[in-house]
């Protein structure tokens, strides 16, 4: 194990935290040893401990020299993705925004750019992110915080990422809060259904690796899509590519019905208060009238008592004048 590279040990499941899991591989590899991956039996999540810590991680991506091209190359790599991109214009019906998480080189974006989208990227490697500028000028951002703040996309592509993240149901739920209502998330990620082929193949280290802290099937994949509050419009676990391919949209909630009002009770109510209330101004003018044929009385009585002059009974009237 190289000297920058350190690991640490999962006490339980990385995404649902049950510590009812079960070794279900081990595999050589080199920079930590023996790879050991664990099934959680809660959440259905394979998952790798241990595993590389975060900043080992960045270390080897930094160090990746996967997409060093020649400019024949970078044409090549740009233009079979034309394939991907018309799939998501026909999902999305029209190119519109479109965000490429691990965009690396940035050969998707482009070739989405050369269809009418436009891109941006999220690409943890400061190397391949430079790559990508230099290249085509794209617009790239270092993290998923840093574009937050953006008007939301139309479509968010996340092309072998779910496998490297630390919890890909927290992944997923950060990537499907960039998308429009309606917006669609395009998912790929190496079969872990198919690994007897991977090893026939002699392609074992491109699934059994390292930097993957997660592997997906079809079956395992449904679960955290759901986990994520994602709905897959299909999911394609393809035996030619050994890839699992899965596009999804946000699922809309149940919402519940709400009970219809019964008004009836409403108008009883209102009913039973506007008779009380015509009570009461029947009442009111009945004071009213008391309160006059009062006042009458006692500017009767003080005319009188005025042609007696008598000061006490003129004080006594006054009392009842109020
Ligand atoms: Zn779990």
């Amino acid at each position: 194990m190289l000297a920058e590279i350190t690991t640490q040990n999962l006490a339980d499941c990385p995404v649902c935290h049950s510590s009812d899991t079960e070794l279900i591989l081990t595999h050589p590899e080199a920079y930590i040893d023996h790879l050991m991956l664990h099934e959680c039996r809660n959440c259905s999540v394979t998952y790798l401990s241990p595993r590389l810590t975060p900043e080992s991680i960045v270390f080897l991506e930094e160090a990746s020299t996967v997409y060093d091209f020649t400019p024949a190359e970078v044409e090549y790599q740009v233009s079979w993705r034309k394939g991907i991109v018309d799939q998501l214009t026909q999902l999305a019906k029209r190119p519109g925004r479109l965000l490429d998480i691990g965009c690396n080189r940035g050969l998707l974006m482009e070739s989405a750019r050369r269809e009418g989208w436009h891109p941006v990227g999220v690409e943890l490697s400061s190397v391949a992110a430079e790559r990508a500028r230099e290249a085509f000028g794209l617009e790239i951002y270092p993290d998923l915080e840093a574009v937050w703040e953006l008007e939301p996309f139309d479509v968010v592509v996340a092309w072998h990422v779910l496998e490297h993240t630390l919890n890909p149901v927290a992944f997923l739920r950060q990537a499907a809060a960039m998308l429009k209502p309606a917006g669609i998330l395009a998912l790929q990620v190496p079969s872990f259904d198919f690994r007897a082929e991977w090893v026939e193949r002699n392609l074992a280290g491109s699934l059994l690796c390292a930097v993957h802290n997660f592997y997906f099937t079809a079956t395992n994949i449904r679960a955290v899509l759901a986990r994520a509050g994602l709905t897959p419009l299909w999911i394609d676990n393809d035996p030619q590519s050994l890839l699992l391919t899965a596009y999804c949209t946000r699922t809309v909630p149940d919402v519940d019905q709400p009970a219809p009002i019964d008004v009836s009770e409403l108008l009883e109510e209102m009913a039973a208060i506007q008779e009380q209330a015509s009570s009461w101004y029947k009442r009111a003018e009945e004071l009213d009238a008391a309160v006059a044929e009062k006042n009458q009385h006692i500017s009767h009585l003080e005319g009188m008592i005025r042609r007696l002059e008598n000061g006490r009974l003129m004080r006594i009237l006054q009392r009842f004048a109020r």
